[in-house]
């Protein structure tokens, strides 16, 4: 196998993640998921339910893992070691074992779909290759149960080389005398992926012993994998006990410097939209967030349950019935807080949950039974744009509307638009993760946010204010002397 041998060329602190415009497909009916959970679990009355909404609902859950059991947690400020506080002396000839996120989207001919994860990565790696490291690079893709090709990591090898301008060699395994034997062969400034770590059961256990082998591979750890830093896997939380110095990566560094920096000493006025599709889910982070922010603006389904809390006729939206007294509590909080927080004054509602559903605008307090709100309406657009127009400090977690229908994207577009507009007036914007990530990046102004981040679940537990496994197993940064 042929390395080259010098470093590529070297881009050292990141400012910005640029992302692909990737557009996410309708998705599909999945009316039969909806039916095998009970209506009451998704947060409907079970009449009122509409199946297809029902569905959407549902396919969303699947995807949170429970995430609406919320257990608050302290904030801790993650300022931890940076690979960038590591110089030519500790990296020259050392053999790096860089956990990074190419956890990518591929087609059915194995081809990337967004390679944004990949691109992201590129930074500390190159800087790495440049300081004379030997790179070992590890990642997860997919969810595969045992050894499965399809999960192989060999399609992001092309790609990865194109971008740091050298050519990365490939072990077919992540441990094992193979592996140690390709690793020992490699020369300085060069680059090996390892295969797929979740081939091995082991890792999602934190299985010590299989920590232990991943980590013999290796001098020292560097933590890059930040869609992966809220859980205690082997390669993101195992290894570091066996492995000094384990330090942030800059893409770690980076969605710490955001989430948690610029969330806890924000420019103010500090405004905080949050949106989705319930409010089970963003308890955390609407409790959280309003210890901090100035003003905070609600979309999405979860409005649906503030007004029923205030004993507004919500048609057959979104509600969740047990958790009307949590809104009413939240309102109060903002109250006691002096946050200004602001609901939306108009819906756009829809006679069914359809990209080709009957609609109209109608006052929030008025809409009719039997009709949906799909979206926030052009009032409310006014109200939030005028809002945020007085803001220095900007973050957004969640869709405004159902934005996967054309017809109802034009809140949750509205809004990506402002924010691209802001950030061009030294705004800082943070796109929380998620459906928002989606949505900037389908209007086309991902490139101009202050910072995107490439973690949905991570970004939401540490905007609650918990604490990431991966982020506190690193070493704490070293205090600079005055
Ligand atoms: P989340 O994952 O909680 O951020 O929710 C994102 C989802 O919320 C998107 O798939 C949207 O379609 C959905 N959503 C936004 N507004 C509504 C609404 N009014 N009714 C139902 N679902 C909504």
């Amino acid at each position: 196998m042929a390395f080259a041998a010098s470093p590529a060329s070297l881009s050292i602190l990141p400012s910005t993640y640029s992302c692909s415009n990737r557009r996410r497909a309708v998705p599909a009916p999945l009316a039969s998921v909806a039916l095998r959970l009970p209506l009451q679990r998704l947060g409907f009355a079970t009449a009122a339910a509409d199946p297809l909404l029902a569905a959407h609902i549902a396919s969303k859950m699947r995807g949170m893992g429970g995430r609406s059991r919320w257990v608050p947690r302290g904030v801790t400020a993650m300022a931890k070691r940076s690979v960038g506080d590591l110089t030519v002396a500790d990296l020259k000839g050392k053999r790096v074992f860089v956990r990074a996120d190419f956890n990518v989207p591929l087609d059915d001919n194995q081809n990337i779909t967004d390679d944004t994860r990949i691109r992201a990565a590129v930074p500390t790696i190159k800087y790495l290759v440049g300081n004379g490291a030997k790179v070992i690079l590890s990642s997860h893709l997919g969810r595969p149960k045992g050894v499965t090709p399809k999960y192989s990591l060999s399609p992001i090898v092309p790609r990865l080389s194109e971008l740091l301008g050298i050519k990365v060699a490939k072990a077919d395994d992540c441990i094992g005398p193979e592996v140690e034997k390709l690793i020992a062969s490699l020369p300085e400034g060069s680059v090996v992926l390892l295969e797929n770590v979740r081939f091995y059961k082991e890792e999602e256990k934190n299985d010590p012993e299989f920590a232990k082998k991943l980590a013999s591979l290796a001098d020292l750890y560097v933590n890059d994998a930040f869609g992966t830093a809220h859980r205690a896997h082997a390669s993101t939380e195992g290894v570091t006990k066996f492995l000094k110095p384990s330090v942030a990566g800059f893409l770690l560094q980076k969605e710490l410097d955001y989430l948690v920096g610029a969330v806890s000493t924000p420019k103010r006025p500090f405004a905080a939209i949050v949106g989705g599709s319930k409010v089970s889910s963003k308890i955390g982070v609407i409790d959280s967030l309003l210890e901090k922010v100035d003003t905070l603006l609600l979309g999405g389904g979860m409005i649906f349950t503030f007004y029923k809390a205030q004993g507004l006729p919500v048609g057959s939206s979104l509600v969740e019935n047990d958790k009307l007294d949590l809104a009413t509590s939240l309102l109060k909080k903002a109250k006691a807080k002096g946050v200004s927080l602001l609901l939306p004054t108009d819906v756009v509602i829809a006679d069914k949950f359809a990209a080709d559903a009957n609609s109209k605008v109608v006052p929030s307090s008025a809409i009719p039974d039997g009709w949906m709100g799909l979206d926030i309406g052009p009032d409310s657009i006014k109200t939030f744009s005028d809002a945020l127009d007085a803001s220095k400090t900007v973050i957004w977690n969640g869709p405004m509307g159902v934005f996967e229908f054309e017809k109802f994207a034009v809140g949750t577009e509205a809004i990506a638009k402002k924010l691209a507009e802001l950030s061009g007036k030294g705004v800082t914007t943070i796109i929380g993760g998620g459906d928002s990530v989606a949505a900037v990046e389908k209007v086309g102004v991902a490139e101009k946010m202050s910072h995107i981040s490439t973690g949905g679940g991570a970004s939401l537990e540490l905007l609650e204010g918990k604490e990431l496994p991966g982020v506190i197993a690193l070493d704490e940064a070293i205090p600079v002397a005055a």
